[in-house]
C-alpha cells in the first residue's frame, strides 16, 4: 500500500465483484476512503465487501448493470444516501468477445461488448460527473487496455471500445479541467483475471503478467490529485512511473503526448 490517505472521500467502482475492480476497490478502501463497490452479482459483491471489511476499510455492494441507465441512476442515489457525494468513480466494469474476424461475429455480441465498454463508461460518467462539476471536485478513472492501441483482428469489438474510450476520456477530460475534475485512462497490462483465463492466454511468458496490485496502486495515486496536471492522459500501470510523468508533466502538455493521437 501508499502513504496516500483518501479518507473523507467516497469512490465508486464498477465491477467491482472480482478481478481488477475488487482490486482497486480494496486499494481505494485501505487508503481510507469509503468505497461503494457496484455490479450485477451481488453475492460476489458481497464477498468483496467482506475481504475489504476484514482488512480494516469501509466498503457497501450496490447493485447496478452498466447497460441499463436506471439501475445506474438508482444505485448511485444509494451510494450518495449512504456515503455522501462521489468524489472518485473508477469505470472499471468491462468485457470481451471474440474469437472470430469481424464478418464473422455475431452483431448483437460485437455492439453488446460496446454497450458495456463505452455506452456504460458513458452513462456512469452522466449520472456522477454532474454533482462533481458542480461541487468542482472530483477524479474519474476509466479502464482502458493496450487492445485500444493497434490492430486486433480476432477481438475487434474489445479494441474498437477500448479505442474508444481513450477518445471518450480526453474529449471528457478537456470539457471538466475548469471545473476541478480529473479524468484518466489506465491500461492495467495483461492480469490474471477471470477475463484473461481463456486458451488465447495459455502461453503467455510468466513475466509478462502484471501483479494485479500495480493497477490498484495507480487508481490511488491519480484519485489522491496528484497527476492532476496530467488530466485527459492514458496511463500504463505496468510500464508508466507516475512520478516520473508528473515530473515531466510541463513536457507532456507542451507535445502532446500520452493520448491517442492519429496525426501529429
Ligand atoms: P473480469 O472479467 O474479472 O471482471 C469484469 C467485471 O466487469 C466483473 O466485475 C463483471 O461483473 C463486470 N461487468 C461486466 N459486465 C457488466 C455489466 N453489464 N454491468 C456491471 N458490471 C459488469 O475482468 P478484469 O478484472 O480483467 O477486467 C476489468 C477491466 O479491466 C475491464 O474493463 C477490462 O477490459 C480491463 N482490462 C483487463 C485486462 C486484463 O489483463 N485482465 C487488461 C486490460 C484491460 P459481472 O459479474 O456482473 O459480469
Amino acid at each position: 500500500m501508499t502513504d496516500i490517505n483518501l479518507a473523507g472521500q467516497t469512490a465508486l467502482v464498477t465491477g467491482g465483484n472480482r478481478g481488477i475492480g475488487r482490486e482497486v476497490a480494496r486499494a481505494l478502501a485501505l487508503s481510507g476512503a469509503k468505497v461503494a463497490v457496484t455490479g450485477r452479482n451481488i453475492e460476489k459483491l458481497d464477498e468483496t465487501v467482506e475481504l475489504i471489511r476484514n482488512a480494516g476499510g469501509e466498503c457497501a455492494a450496490f447493485e447496478m448493470d452498466v447497460t441499463d441507465n436506471k439501475s445506474i441512476l438508482r444505485a448511485v442515489t444509494a451510494v450518495k444516501d449512504r456515503y455522501g457525494e462521489i468524489d472518485i468513480l473508477v469505470n472499471n466494469a468491462g468485457i470481451g468477445a471474440g474469437g472470430q474476424p469481424p464478418w464473422e461475429m455475431d452483431i448483437d455480441d460485437w455492439w453488446y461488448v460496446q454497450e458495456v465498454n463505452v455506452k456504460g463508461v458513458f452513462m456512469v460518467s452522466h449520472a456522477v460527473m454532474p454533482d462533481m462539476i458542480a461541487r468542482q471536485k472530483g477524479c474519474v478513472i476509466n479502464m482502458g487496455s493496450y487492445a485500444g492501441t493497434y490492430p486486433n483482428p480476432y477481438v475487434s469489438a474489445y479494441a474498437v471500445s477500448k479505442a474508444a474510450l481513450v477518445r471518450l476520456t480526453d474529449s471528457t477530460a478537456i470539457a471538466a479541467k475548469e471545473y476541478g475534475v480529473s479524468v484518466f485512462v489506465v491500461s492495467p497490462g495483461l492480469v490474471k483475471t477471470d477475463m484473461t483465463d481463456v486458451p488465447a492466454f495459455d502461453d503467455v511468458p510468466e513475466d509478462e503478467w502484471v501483479p494485479i496490485e500495480k493497477i490498484g496502486v495507480l487508481c490511488v495515486a491519480l484519485a489522491s490529485g496528484k497527476a492532476d496536471k496530467l488530466t485527459g492522459r492514458f496511463i500504463h500501470a505496468d510500464v508508466d512511473d507516475l512520478d516520473d510523468l508528473i515530473a515531466r508533466a510541463d513536457d507532456i502538455l507542451e507535445h502532446d503526448t500520452y493520448i491517442l493521437s492519429l496525426i501529429k
